[in-house]
């Protein structure tokens, strides 16, 4: 039996790079060899203070891309050899969500990386009705490394019916915020983005957001009356109450508001005035793999570049400390931290389309 090294979650705080056995895929699975795995925000919860989500021991890691080593019996659609992004996400297909085409909603939806074990490994099995060939895409493994959070966040725009010629905004441009600000360009909506980093806020400007606003220095409905928008979506990411309060003071009757980060306890939601001003409020979790991540693939391969997004790779060991403590106290230097399974040392990541 051959073994590899996993990072493995114990209990919060004990994350440990081990030696595993290979697993061997079953009916309808594929064993991948990992080239790249990102970790973020929940990976971090769960470090912190799980488990949330995980059910432990498990290896962690729902952001993966690698080539596909071997095929279970019955397993259609991957071959050996093709270059995959995976979805992480494993949903049933006969429910009524599945059925229906939700199968982020799947009543007995699982996450490789949380309650099963996922890509922060040198190799892991997924069922491969959630491994997208990209071999096509040309697209370099550590570009691809991002396609998960891409498509959570193409998902995202999807669910707001944000669409060209509408104004929006996103309040909050870290992790999540900023794939959303990839794909809400995308649509050929006007963004503005709003955050307390100017370093942040310089990105969304590269990344094609029509205006910024640094939090701190001025409210965003005098922003946005400033720039002569009249916005049709927000999105609100950071999840904290004077980032919706913020939004609730600038939506116009007729808005959309889609609340992507997770408010906490929030008191006496002005229910009252939301029915007035007809809002309509847009829940988003996850993804829907078969729509949402050859889009994301789409967005990622219209930019050359992306190490303003991911610079550096990490090996195993420095999970913990430079990958998931960072996104804790939000000392974070990358938008999207990526992690190399097979390397010791910290290497630089690689952009582009491989020749
Ligand atoms: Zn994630
Ligand atoms: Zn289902």
């Amino acid at each position: 039996m051959t073994t590899m090294r996993a990072a493995v979650l114990h209990a919060a705080g004990d994350l440990r790079v081990q030696e595993r056995a290979v697993p061997a895929p079953g009916p309808g699975e594929a064993l991948v060899r990992v080239a790249v795995c990102g970790v973020c925000g929940s990976d971090a919860s769960e470090y912190d203070r799980g488990p949330l989500l995980t059910v432990l021991p498990v290896t962690l890691g729902h952001e993966f891309v690698g080539v596909v080593e071997a095929v279970g019996p019955d397993t259609a659609g991957v071959a050996v050899g093709a270059t995959v992004v995976c979805g992480a996400g494993v949903s049933c297909g006969t429910c009524k969500p599945c059925r229906e085409g939700r199968t982020n909603l799947c009543r007995s939806y699982a996450t490789l990386g949380l309650q099963r074990d996922g890509g922060l490994a040198g190799y892991v099995v997924a069922p491969a009705d959630i491994l997208l060939d990209v071999t096509a895409s040309g697209l370099s493994t550590d570009t691809l490394g991002m396609a998960q959070p891409m498509s959570i966040a193409v998902h995202a725009v999807r669910r707001s019916g944000l669409r060209a010629g509408q104004d929006a905004v996103i309040v909050g441009a870290g992790g999540i915020g900023t794939f959303i600000t990839v794909a809400a360009v995308a649509t050929g909506a006007r963004v503005l983005v709003a955050d307390l980093n100017p370093d942040r806020l310089a990105l969304a400007e590269r990344l094609g957001a029509f205006a910024t606003l640094k939090a701190d220095e001025k409210g965003l409905a005098e922003r946005i009356d400033e720039l002569g928008m009249d916005v049709d979506v927000f999105f609100e990411v950071t999840g904290s109450a004077p980032g919706l309060a913020s939004v609730l003071e600038s939506a116009r009757p007729g808005a959309t508001i889609v609340p992507v980060g997770i408010q906490r306890g929030e008191p006496g939601l002005p229910l009252g005035s939301w029915t007035l001003r007809e809002y309509t409020i847009v829940g988003t979790v996850a993804h829907v793999f078969a729509t949402d991540m050859p889009e994301a693939i789409r967005l990622l391969a219209a930019r050359d570049d992306w190490s303003d997004l991911a610079h550096e790779v990490l090996p195993l060991e420095k999970v913990a400390d430079e990958g998931l403590r960072p996104l804790l106290d939000r000392s974070a230097r990358q938008i999207k931290t990526l992690v190399d399974p097979w390397i010791t040392q910290s290497r630089p990541a690689v952009h582009g389309v491989r020749r």
